[in-house]
């Protein structure tokens, strides 16, 4: 007899990682592409979290502080009304969904729009909980009603990416009120917020209140995006203290590492500086949305720092710019195209410029 797997993982395969993340490693990096395809920022991380880095390094032969203590602090600091007992932390926010996750009861269904972020029918599959997608409504909104509709007695969270990676659209902090108070209690709301930093609605500032006054919403946010930090691995929570208690159960005892720790706490420490590149962020992404526009390119106004355009990321590469495929994440004959340094936009742009020429070349 061979061993027998659980029959739900046999759907799943191995993360294929985009263009930009195999050249890497496969040293083939030449710099000579953009590399606009993860949403990760342009800029390395903080001074400041070098610093600390540097700082950090002849500890390594040392465990780190297993509760991240002064990580939590300065978590808790930077968002009003929160102590670190109010705090998950995680090797990156995709642990932090995870051992979310990890604390409802076996089974059952997980509702989320779709689509969205990869990891979710992933993680659901791991824990042998059925997902639920559910459409994204008109003109690639967010589908609050549908959401409420698509809950039964079988729902154990609703997970919603705000803004919604791939679309770049959000539900504003009303909407995600009323959508908290027509849930079920018994049903977990995880605001995945990995894009909070791009948010231009300043009504959306301090989203956290929302999971600190409610037993069943959790807030996720990672240093991987606008800190600049993805190749550490640190995200939070913020939720109320007893499901923050909960989820440090079942968390790996030290699932942070020490440079993690130390990088994530100074960038956080720093954060008007990581406030003031995110603003850059959101003027890079104002200028290639308008630069689309004047293409008569259609693309979803986006509050991420990347914008879906149908613009094929064949094109782009032939340019130099490797771009997320669209069609990797349901939307043949698009590309997800993160915002990236002054340099890398211009070339964006001039991709795009250049397609009417391309077309004629091609005829
Ligand atoms: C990038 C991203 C994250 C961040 O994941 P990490 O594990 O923190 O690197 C989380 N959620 C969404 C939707 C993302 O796009």
């Amino acid at each position: 007899m061979p061993l027998s797997f659980r029959p739900e993982l046999d759907p799943l395969r191995p993360y294929v990682p985009p263009k930009s993340w195999r050249m890497a490693a496969e040293g083939r990096d030449d710099k000579a592409y953009a590399k606009l395809t993860s949403n990760e920022l342009a800029f390395g991380p903080l001074p400041e979290a070098e610093a600390a880095l540097v700082e950090a390094l002849p500890r390594a032969n040392r465990y780190p502080d297993s509760h991240v203590s002064r990580l939590r602090r300065a978590i808790a600091d930077a968002n009003p009304g929160t102590e670190p007992a109010n705090v998950l932390v995680g090797n990156g926010s995709s642990e932090v969904l995870l051992n979310a996750l990890q604390l409802l009861p076996r089974g059952g269904e997980v509702v989320f729009p779709w689509p969205s972020f990869s990891l979710y029918p992933t993680v659901c599959a791991v824990l042998g909980t059925k997902a639920r997608p559910v459409p994204l409504a008109e003109g690639h909104g967010i589908p609050a009603e549908a959401l409420l509709s698509a809950v039964t007695d079988e729902t154990r969270a609703v997970i919603l990416c705000n803004p919604n990676n791939p679309s770049g659209t959000y539900l504003g902090l009303d909407g995600v009120r009323e959508l908290a108070a027509e849930l079920p209690s018994s049903v977990l709301l995880i605001l995945d917020e990995a894009y909070v930093e791009f948010v231009e609605d300043t009504s959306y500032e301090n989203s956290h209140a929302l999971a600190l006054e409610s037993e069943n919403v959790v807030v996720a946010r990672t240093f991987s995006k606008a800190h600049g930090l993805a190749g550490l691995r640190a995200g939070y929570g913020i939720a109320s203290e007893r499901i923050a208690d909960h989820a440090e159960r079942v968390r790996f005892p030290v699932s942070v590492n020490l440079a993690a720790q130390v990088a994530a706490t100074a960038s956080m420490l720093a954060r008007e500086k990581v406030a003031a590149r995110a603003g850059f962020v959101i003027r890079e992404r104002k200028r290639l949305q308008e630069a689309f526009r004047d293409a008569d390119l259609d693309f979803i106004p986006s509050q991420g720092n990347f914008v879906m355009v149908r613009f094929g990321a064949d094109a782009f590469e032939r340019s130099g710019i490797l771009v997320r495929e669209g069609a990797a994440l349901g939307y043949p004959g698009w590309s997800r195209v993160t915002v990236g340094n002054s340099e890398e936009n211009d070339r964006v742009i001039q991709a795009i410029a250049n397609k009417d020429g391309a077309l004629e070349r091609g005829a």
